[in-house]
């Protein structure tokens, strides 16, 4: 959550399915069709000449860079991920378009490509890739994507235009799952299944041309995949889902993903294939992990913002998500809580602001005012129709001064709204302010590289780890080993630690 107050983010919670139909059905008809520079074959394009895919891309730029927290990295890191971009770039089928990459400042591991040559790459992914190989496989992906001119034989320009936002992701359904709810952004990360398998396709090839190893795109599917798993068992799922999880029905399951790009690089031949794994990580060291602290911070069940100085916890069995615009914790059987600022500064009671503001059309019942933590605060229970159904809703707006209200919902259905009832009213009562000491107090998480000696092995090495759970499990995916292997000494290693 940002500093800035946004309205938006409860509505287009409720709104995504619809949404999401929405943008399939809008895809235009206008006439337009051109040779498709990589595929050799005649593509779709909606009329979208090559100046106006460049002048969309750098209109949604700013854009997406908000919208993901800002840019991210130091000089030499961007310069570092560029140069690889480039390379790869250059041995494309449209080398002439002047490329863009750029790391996003988000701890959600995503990559997507806007028209016009613009690929954006989030940190949270270059903490993931294990070495330089499946960040350029990444890269590669994205590329692909936009030399293939899948934006435009799928949207149509005027899809694009109608959405804002011209984004598309290579896990769209995992972002579907995590953070689809979020925003704009993720309303366009949905290229059909063929689409992905022709840019990883793609992928592979620039990979070989540029001298990467061509395995290196299946490897980074299957690091994606394994922390897609570790999600799904951090949540309570199976972890089995993800591979049987079908977004929409056009995204391809993960396991076949990483299959096929397995099969591909076979088929590939590079001579003394780049891999580069010291040098990638050793431009790891020191790289923000999790929450920004302008952003806040998840721990375990407490949300914490250091710089808003607030923080709440949830029950056990929800799952925090952070997000520009809002704070939502994923419970059982579809619960949410959802938390968030509201857009507006109003006068009056806590009472009335909760009765005629923020609940002036519904039909509120059960509206009190109560004390939390020394703070004035308000509330009241209601229905919401959603696309998801019909959910109980309690809402509670919390008064931090003249120009800060605070508000949480809870979503729950049927047996649930009494069940989770104690948990979620211990939560209403847990928002409070941070004094300046504690906020202070309040660092964020850095990887650190390590050097692995003797008698190390994941299990010693994961007891490190600033969590309280899946210690072990976070290790092996964040490293892209498993317990069973034997550390080298003198292996290089990532490490989450807290930042001093
Ligand atoms: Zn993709």
């Amino acid at each position: 959550m940002n500093p800035n107050p946004v309205s938006e983010a409860v509505k287009r919670v409720l709104t995504l399915i619809p949404s999401l139909a929405a943008a399939g059905l809008l895809a235009a008809l206008l006439a337009g069709c051109a040779k498709n520079p990589a595929t050799g074959g005649t593509t779709f394009t909606g009329g979208l000449s090559q100046a106006d895919e460049i002048q969309m891309g750098r209109q949604n730029h700013p854009k997406i860079i908000k919208e993901f927290g800002g840019e991210y990295g130091t000089p030499e890191l961007k310069r570092y991920v560029d140069g690889i971009g480039q390379l790869l770039a250059k041995t494309s089928e449209r080398s002439d378009l002047q490329f863009k990459f750029t790391v996003l400042n988000s701890d959600i591991i995503n990559a997507f490509a806007t028209p016009g040559g613009y690929v954006y790459i989030t940190r949270g992914l270059m903490a993931l890739a294990d070495n330089e190989a499946q960040l350029a496989g990444v890269l590669a992906h994205e590329i692909g994507h936009i030399t293939a001119l899948h934006h435009a034989r799928r949207h149509g320009q005027s899809l694009l235009a109608n959405i804002g936002l011209a984004a598309v992701g290579i896990l769209a359904g995992r972002q579907a799952a995590q953070v689809g709810q979020l925003g704009a952004v993720s309303l366009l990360q949905s290229f059909s299944r063929d689409n992905e398998y022709e840019a990883d396709g793609l992928g592979v090839r620039y990979l070989s041309r540029a001298g990467f190893d061509p395995a290196a795109m299946a490897g980074f599917l299957a690091k994606l995949r394994a922390d897609t798993r570790l999600t799904a068992l951090r949540r309570g799922e199976s972890p089995d889902t993800v591979d049987q999880f079908n977004y929409l029905a056009t995204h391809p399951a993960p396991a076949a993903r990483v299959k096929r790009a397995t099969a591909l690089a076979r088929q590939t031949n590079v001579r003394n294939p780049m891999t580069a794994k010291d040098i990638y990580l050793s431009k790891l060291d020191g790289l923000l992990y999790g929450g920004d602290p302008a952003e806040g911070f998840i721990r375990g069940q407490d949300f914490l913002h250091p710089k808003l100085r607030f923080a709440f916890s949830v029950p056990t069995g929800f799952h925090l998500m952070n997000s520009s615009k809002a704070v939502l914790a994923f419970g059982p059987n579809k619960s949410r809580i959802i938390f968030d600022r509201a857009s507006k500064p109003a006068d009056g009671s806590m009472e009335y602001y909760l009765s005629r503001i923020w609940g002036g059309k519904m039909r509120l019942r059960d509206l009190e005012t109560i004390r939390v933590n020394g703070l004035d605060a308000a509330t009241a229970t209601t229905q919401i129709r959603t696309s998801n159904g019909t959910f109980d809703a309690r809402l509670t707006a919390y008064r931090i001064d003249t120009q800060t209200i605070y508000r949480m919902i809870f979503l729950t259905t049927g047996a649930d709204t009494k069940g989770l009832a104690t948990g979620l009213r211990r939560t209403t009562y847990s928002f409070r302010t941070l004094s300046p000491a504690e906020a202070s107090r309040l660092r964020p998480l850095v990887l650190r590289i390590i050097t692995a000696r003797r008698g190390d092995t994941v299990e010693s090495l994961a007891r490190r780890l600033p969590y309280s759970d899946y210690k072990v499990e976070r290790f092996e995916v964040l490293n892209g080993i498993s317990r069973k292997d034997r550390l080298r000494p003198g292996q290089k290693l990532k490490l989450v630690v807290t930042a001093n």
